[in-house]
């Protein structure tokens, strides 16, 4: 049990890889605050042992203090939350650079800003952000807000990480490849043609399959635990060779 007598708290864990890294993390012994937008998706989770359900807009920064202020602790956050627009600059409008912002970037800043008081005053703790192979080690065509935002995240990882290393924060991000979640396949069957759009998004991955969610949640939870006590202010990617 790698996470024994820590308490976790996940954003975005409806769905994808919030929920598999809420899984597994509670399955390592960890007590997990999943939250996520959507109350309907956490339903699911009834029944899961060591899982607490709560609504969490991460826009709502009076929300997300009043949360963190109910927790009885915090070792781990670990920001998931995140939106993909599709579209060059020229089609990128200012709503949507701000949404892109405001949920991949933003929400983070809010999320650690509320989080750090309560680890620091524990002794430490572990933050890990999301970004992905695209914007932050590779440059995606028709990505630019999302690809512009989640470089962004690497960026204030880093100056967390920087500014907390000698008070036991730990600071890290994940970058993975093309991962088979739900919103990946409501985006494909966006596409006019959604066959040949799931094979242009395989096509890019050079193990020739996407991820599963519960591929890139080992990450998440060597992350959370004390085996990665020695990696801070790092991107770990997770990507089937995308990036190789
Ligand atoms: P997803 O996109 O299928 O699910 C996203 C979840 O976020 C949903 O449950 C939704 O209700 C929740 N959400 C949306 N707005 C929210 C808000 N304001 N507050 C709280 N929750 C909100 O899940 P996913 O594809 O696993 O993506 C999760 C993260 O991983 C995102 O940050 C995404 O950018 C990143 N990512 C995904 C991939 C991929 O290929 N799927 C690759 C790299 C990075």
């Amino acid at each position: 049990m790698r996470l024994q007598g820590k308490t976790a708290l996940i954003t975005a864990a409806g769905q994808g890889i919030g929920r598999a890294s809420a899984l597994a993390m509670a399955a390592e012994g960890a007590q997990v605050w999943a939250t996520d937008v959507n109350e309907k998706l956490l339903e699911t989770y009834a029944g899961v042992p060591n899982i607490h359900v709560t609504k969490l807009d991460v826009l709502d920064k009076t929300a997300i203090q009043k949360l963190i202020n109910s927790m009885p602790a915090l070792d781990i956050l670990f920001n998931c939350a995140g939106f993909v627009h599709n579209g060059t600059i020229l089609q990128a409008t200012d709503e949507d650079w701000n949404f892109a912002f405001n949920l991949n970037v933003r929400a983070q800043f809010w999320m650690i800003q509320a989080a750090l008081p309560k680890m620091l005053a524990n002794g430490g703790g572990s933050i890990i952000n999301m970004a992905s192979v695209c914007g932050s080690l590779k440059g995606l065509p028709n990505r630019f807000a999302y690809g512009a935002s989640k470089a962004a995240v690497v960026g204030l990882t880093k100056s967390v990480a920087a500014d907390f290393v000698g008070q036991g924060i730990r600071c890290n991000a994940i970058a993975p490849g093309t991962v088979d979640t739900p919103s990946l396949g409501d985006r494909i069957n966006s596409y006019a043609d959604p066959v040949e759009a799931r094979k242009n998004f395989v096509a890019r991955q050079p193990m020739g399959r996407m991820a599963q969610a519960h591929e890139i949640a080992p990450i998440v939870v060597y992350l959370a635990s004390n085996e990665s006590v020695f990696a801070t202010g790092q991107l770990f990617s997770v990507d089937g060779g995308m990036t190789i």
